[in-house]
């Protein structure tokens, strides 16, 4: 399979509107984009492609990246960021099916799949098709799980996407606290590649009204506030599910400029190869 990272940001990406950080000034000064997340999975078999997640950026992201319109789409869960580029599919599709989870959510009382449905139902095109979390199914000759993560209040879900030809595995944390239950660790380890949610870096967390949580020996915090891994967080996490390859993903313009395009942070365009 052939994964390209289309975006690499968090919710305002990077650059952010309006901002002039020194953060944001060299990224526009090296023309690198983070751009709301989405990550395009293709079966180079088959030419078919998934999209993980519909980026409000899908316009400017299928325009500037080499890659086909996608077959089918998985959401992860239903934070803008994540959900309000379906809206694209509108006149660019004859069909798009799209996959999420069937479990119900507490806060909402919907499924991630039911709120996709709702809020699409205007578009015919889109039609949804509900999976259990854990359990596998196919999509584009492609072996797929949903993976119950730590998003606080929401219900969010990582994605394992495996290449039954190749073998090759690619592991998504989704949005995630460092709290990413048992179960859901052992079905995201040995990742030929990981995309691990790292925000910021964990000195940040000093900024967040709740501070940060979930400290390592050392009393780092891996989870910034509640929803989302820092840094330091995602690596302790890469390192635990023993990943080949990992790429920081989600990240906000908050890191400091010096630390902002080091390793392993990554950026709009990479493509790998599983
Ligand atoms: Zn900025
Ligand atoms: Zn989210
Ligand atoms: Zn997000």
């Amino acid at each position: 399979m052939r994964v390209t990272l289309l975006g690499t940001g968090d919710t305002t990406g990077t650059p952010t509107v309006g901002c002039d950080c020194e953060t944001c000034q060299r990224a526009r000064e090296r023309g690198i984009e983070r751009t709301r997340f989405s990550v395009h999975v293709e079966n180079e078999r088959t030419g078919e492609s998934i999209l993980v997640d519909a980026s409000p950026d899908f316009r400017h992201q299928f325009l500037t990246q080499d890659v086909s319109l996608p077959d089918a789409v998985v959401v992860t869960h239903i934070h803008f960021d994540h959900l309000d580029g379906l809206g694209n599919a509108y006149r660019v599709f004859d069909s798009l099916p799209v996959y999420a989870a069937d479990e119900v959510d507490p806060v909402t009382e919907e499924s991630v799949a039911d709120t996709v449905r709702r809020k699409y139902d205007y578009l015919d095109r889109v039609t949804v098709h509900d999976r259990t979390p854990m359990e596998r199914f196919e999509v584009c000759g492609l072996e797929l799980r949903l993976i119950p993560v730590d998003h606080p209040p929401l219900l969010c879900y990582g994605l394992v996407v495996a290449d039954p030809e190749t073998g090759g595995k690619l592991s998504m944390t989704g949005d995630t606290s460092f709290a990413v239950p048992d179960a859901s660790r052992e079905a995201l380890a040995d990742p030929d590649l990981l995309l691990a949610d790292a925000i910021v870096p964990a000195a940040n967390c000093e900024y967040h009204p709740l501070g940060g949580k979930h400290h390592d020996d050392d009393g780092v915090p891996r989870t910034f506030g509640s929803k989302h891994m820092t840094r330091e967080g995602a690596l302790d996490l890469a390192a635990e599910l023993d990943a080949d390859r990992t790429r920081l993903v989600h990240l906000a313009h908050y890191y400091p400029a010096d630390e902002a395009f080091e390793e392993p942070l990554a950026v709009d365009g990479e493509r790998y190869v599983l």
